[in-house]
């Protein structure tokens, strides 16, 4: 009878070690075998030269090494790359490159599909599906370190998860990915250049600030209007704005990191001057800044961008109140690969 075999990346490097003096090998073998697996990116035993024939045999009996596999690579004009991920039971994920002069960002995502049901996001259309292992969060990190290198001659200098799904409701995933991307075994790089993005999991809020992580935190508020807030985003009706107001003050004092908002501005919805009022209002709680996101459409005609003099009207009532406030132009938006349009379209 086969038996299953596991995925070998889901062992920690002590469980690996362990491994290999259980097998009457020495505990230096994981360690080697990891360094593979992780820094250096091998997607099969066979490429784990310096590990001998027998012992590369025997992992292959007991183990898979699940790694994910770039189906498809679209590269917008601008340069923006998105990537349609296959996982190793077949479902796919979007990530995307992003560069600028100075960085290139990497944007990706934490679930299949989504949990939350924001009404004018495209991934939110897919039901959530499962959540990525950390291997699967990881993977799609290395992969565009990858590409930045051999597209832009230089490695990957941010991280954002704002792609498909909410990371705070895979949160241990999400950590444990963290947690590779910035140690030396892995990409080394400072969790000062990650981002987490959140709709507003109030309680996952306070558990990263008890958790005192060092990456920054940004929330996607869109309208510091109760029932603004309620129609646009469903699920917020189980997360007052009262209860995130106190999940960010809690997260301040606790990280002294500044939160960003992300707010798009929609015509007809939170374009009048109660919606800046309140935004500028709920600005004062917590040190923050404030991205206006330009709107993507989804092809569903319920929301539409407002217009300039809208934009124009928050940005000079947030500037007046000392409000930093930035206007994000969409990247990647020819091939899907702007906020909100992360759904799988192409890959199928
Ligand atoms: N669930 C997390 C991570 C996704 S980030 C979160 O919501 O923060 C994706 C960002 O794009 C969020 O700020 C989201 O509100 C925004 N977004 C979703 N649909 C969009 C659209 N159609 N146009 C512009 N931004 C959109």
């Amino acid at each position: 009878m086969e038996i299953e075999k596991k995925d070998i990346r889901a062992l920690t490097k002590e469980k690996l070690r362990d491994f290999f003096v259980d097998n009457g090998d020495k505990a230096f073998r994981g360690n080697q075998v990891y360094e593979w697996l992780w820094s250096k990116g091998a997607h099969s035993f066979e490429d784990m030269t310096n590990v001998s024939k027998e012992t590369r045999a025997m992992l292959e009996r007991n183990f898979v090494i699940n790694h994910i596999k770039v189906d498809k690579m679209q590269k917008s004009e601008d340069g923006t790359v998105k990537n349609a991920v296959r996982l190793h039971d077949g479902l796919l994920v979007e990530s995307v490159l992003i560069p600028t002069e100075t960085r290139t960002t990497a944007c990706v995502s934490s679930q299949v599909g989504c949990s939350l049901d924001c009404n004018f996001c495209a991934t939110a259309k897919l039901k959530r599906m499962r959540n990525l292992n950390p291997d699967e969060i990881y993977d799609q990190v290395a992969a565009i370190d990858k590409e930045s290198r051999l597209y832009h001659n230089r490695p990957l200098s941010n991280i954002v998860f704002m792609g498909m799904g909410e990371p705070l409701m895979n949160y241990p995933n999400v950590m444990k990915a963290i947690e590779k991307i910035t140690s030396d075994e892995g990409l080394g790089m400072s969790p000062k250049r990650i981002t987490v993005s959140t709709s507003g999991v109030t309680k996952m809020i306070k558990k990263l600030a008890d958790d005192e992580v060092k990456f920054k935190l940004a929330v996607s508020l869109h309208s510091a209007v109760e029932e603004i807030r309620n129609k646009i985003m469903p699920f917020t009706k189980n997360f007052p704005l009262t209860e995130l107001r106190e999940a960010l003050e809690y997260w301040y004092a606790k990280t002294k990191s500044r939160v960003t908002y992300e707010y798009v501005v929609w015509k007809g919805i939170n374009d009048d001057k109660k919606s800046i009022d309140a935004l500028v209002k709920f600005c004062k709680y917590v040190p923050c800044k404030v991205n206006l996101i330009e709107y993507n459409p989804i092809d569903d005609g319920e929301f539409q961008q407002a217009s300039e003099e809208s934009i124009n009207a928050y940005i000079s009532a947030l500037e007046k109140a000392d409000i930093v406030v930035k206007v994000r132009r969409s990247r990647g938006k020819d091939i899907d690969a702007a906020c909100g349009q992360l759904a799988n379209k192409d890959a199928e």
